[in-house]
């Protein structure tokens, strides 16, 4: 369960630039203001509808109770049950799950589906956790939880140090005080139990169909766009995989040790088995070694971070040269660096739409789970193509007609939507 991003985490902290949720607000607000949202309903989608504070005594090996804290944070219920992943790490901080939370509002909106946002952690090392400590404080945590989720109410899933185990653990633990196996309570688990074939690859996958999309504004087919991509994991390393089989050239590919760059292409399954073999891309033969800062600035098509936050900011932005910047991990770009690069021409696909692919095969996955009936690889990649393409459409028609940005654009139609569905409910208030 080692993740390198729990360090890289970290800087959100101390830098104003780099906060995630200075970053999140700073964008609502813009886009909110661009809007003319009215008073009451600024101030009722700024704030989460709650925010849950828990102890979680667990059992450690060595006999003796260990408390832990953990949180989960509804941002909003307008469009249907909160939906967001569960991270554990040392450093997770309510604040930081509160703008996560507000991310996943906005993201779902974006996308079209009935969810609204949440976020959960738990401050802990899972590096230095046991599987069975992991399994006792992940049941506790849901059980302190489970008046709060539910497939109705709060919807889990992965995120940092969380994985499919961690997601049985929970749907057994809730189904264990439902007295009856509630499979849609989480999503991202075995697809024995419940899961959707082809959520693995789901991000990544969204990835490549924004990018199909975004080439056509430049004339630009798959053979003569050349891609470089920061990250190897679950999105970096599927998109680059998927985009390299659909004929993209994709020149440069990284993991946190640092990069390789062929100007010529790059054999991304050859490379990413040798990534696999190897634990590291050092030493890859017929390629310029790269670091991390060198190979975001690379001259490129399309440039696709997808590893953590933070990566192009007031500090790089300025030698950024692709003409697209497909955003696969959540928060790259600081809003500072937006500026800089709309002023530069980037056509960027904002995080919240590039990366949606992930939680559009969660609701595929929740909607399967409440059929009972399950759906062939090909039906969801089918659907997902559908959503992805749809959504991005809608956002370019959208910035073009009010002459935004696309991030502005993406935001403004997200609030819109949960704007709209707000009013129509009305505020109980
Ligand atoms: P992952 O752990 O599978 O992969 C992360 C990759 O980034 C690895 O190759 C790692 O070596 C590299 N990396 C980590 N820190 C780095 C650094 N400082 N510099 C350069 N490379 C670094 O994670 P993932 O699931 O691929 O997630 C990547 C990003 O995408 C995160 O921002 C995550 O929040 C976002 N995201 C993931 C999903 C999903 O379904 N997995 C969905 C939406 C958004």
């Amino acid at each position: 369960m080692a993740n390198p991003m729990a360090d890289e985490n970290r800087r959100f902290h101390g830098s104003d630039e780099k906060n995630p949720f200075e970053a999140m607000s700073e964008r609502f607000d813009r886009a909110a203001k661009l809007l003319g949202l009215d008073d009451d309903l600024y101030a009722v989608m700024r704030v989460p509808s709650r925010e849950i504070k828990v102890y979680i005594p667990v059992r450690m090996d060595t006999g003796h109770i260990q408390i832990f804290e953990g949180f989960r944070v509804q941002h909003n219920f307008a469009r249907g049950p909160a939906k967001g992943g569960i991270r554990y790490a040392p450093d997770v901080s309510l604040d930081e799950v509160k703008a996560l939370s507000a991310w996943m509002t906005w993201k779902c909106a974006v996308v079209n589906v009935p969810f609204g946002g949440g976020k959960g952690g738990i401050i802990c090392n899972p590096q230095q956790m046991s599987l069975g400590e992991l399994e006792r404080m992940t049941r506790r945590y849901t059980a302190e939880l489970i008046d709060f989720i539910g497939p109705d109410k709060d919807v889990p899933a992965p995120d940092m140090n969380t994985n499919e185990q961690t997601m049985a653990w929970i749907m057994d633990t809730y189904s264990m005080h439902a007295r009856h196996t509630v499979t849609a309570v989480v999503t991202g688990k075995p697809v024995a139990l419940g899961g959707s074939l082809g959520r693995r690859e789901a991000t990544g996958r969204g990835v490549l169909f924004c990018v199909n999309e975004a080439i056509k504004r430049f004339d630009l087919t798959p053979e003569t766009t050349s891609v470089v991509v920061q990250g190897s994991g679950n999105v970096g390393g599927i998109g680059a995989e998927l985009m390299h089989a659909q004929g993209y050239k994709v020149i440069a590919i990284s993991d946190v040790g640092g990069g390789i760059h062929n100007p010529d292409g790059l054999d991304i399954p050859n490379v990413l088995d040798f990534l696999q073999k190897n634990r590291t891309l050092e030493g890859y033969p017929g390629a310029e070694q790269v670091s991390n800062k060198d190979l975001l600035e690379i001259e490129c098509d399309v440039l696709a971070p997808c590893a953590t936050e933070n990566q192009i900011t007031s500090e790089n932005a300025n030698r950024i040269r692709c003409k697209i910047l497909a955003e696969g991990a959540n928060g790259p770009t600081t809003p500072k660096a937006d500026q800089i690069l709309h002023d530069n021409g980037v056509f960027v696909i904002p995080d919240i739409l590039a990366n949606a692919g992930g939680v559009t095969v969660s609701y595929f996955e929740w909607v399967q789970d409440r059929m009972g009936y399950f759906w062939s690889e090909a039906e969801v990649n089918a659907r997902l193509e559908d959503k992805m393409v749809a959504s991005f459409n809608e956002l370019v028609h959208y910035a073009d007609k009010h002459n935004v940005d696309s991030r502005t654009a993406a935001y403004m139609l997200a609030i819109d939507r949960v704007a709209y569905d707000t009013r129509m409910r009305g505020i109980y208030a």
